[in-house]
């Protein structure tokens, strides 16, 4: 399992092709969540490619199933708070040398270099049936927020053969268009970003900050 603190995915190159941001709401085929929502509405935003690939990943599915996205971007300015939260966090705990606590701090929160969300590349979503009900995936989106760290990655062991199913269903057509899971996060997928690439086996990244 490749996680995004790994050393390799910091030295992938980035040849970001330049796209834009685009509205997720422009797509009626696919629904935006607001319980991430920021004052700029940045979460409702990923790169024009991306939004594209969600597009044709949507018609993938069985007539009355759609996406449901909880989360595309997130500025550069918001994750790099989030990070010196976690650092100050464990300088609080009696980490004092900046080189461990960059490492410790990076397992736990994506610095803005890596962080797929900051490329528009990655996306947090998950299903619906036609009367907007989630399906059932086994626990919930951004579960280990809430304690819920157990059912979190995607291959949880004891999940209920229909959770599996609806995972297998969001993984099988989010696959078909090009996007990686991160192992730990069922719910988080991305397309073009470092962690792509080095999945992957792509030369570079497309997507860089943004
Ligand atoms: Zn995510």
């Amino acid at each position: 399992m490749i996680l995004l603190s790994d050393p390799r995915v910091i030295e992938i190159p980035v040849a970001d092709c330049g796209e834009p941001l685009a509205e997720i709401v422009t797509v009626p085929a696919i629904t935006l969540d607001p319980r991430e929502r920021d004052e700029l509405g940045a979460y409702g935003r990923v790169r024009a490619g991306v939004l594209q690939r969600l597009g044709s990943a949507s018609d993938r599915l069985p007539t009355g199933i759609r996406l449901l996205v909880i989360e595309g971007h997130r500025s550069p300015a918001e994750q790099a708070r989030r990070f010196a939260l976690y650092e100050e966090r464990l300088r609080r705990s009696g980490i004092s040398d900046p080189a461990e606590l960059r490492r410790q701090a990076s397992a736990f929160v994506s610095p803005v270099e890596v962080a797929p969300h900051c490329a528009g590349a990655a996306v947090d979503l998950t299903l619906v049936d036609a009367d907007g009900a989630e399906l059932d995936m086994g626990g919930t989106v951004n579960g280990h927020r809430t304690g819920d760290e157990r059912w979190c990655p995607f291959d949880a062991p004891g999940l209920s053969p229909t959770a599996r199913d609806n995972r297998d269903l969001l993984a099988r057509c989010l696959r078909e268009e090009g996007f990686v899971n991160y192992p730990t996060e069922w719910w988080h997928w991305s397309y073009g970003d470092r962690y792509w690439a080095l999945v992957t086996g792509a030369p570079a990244a497309v997507y860089g900050p943004i």
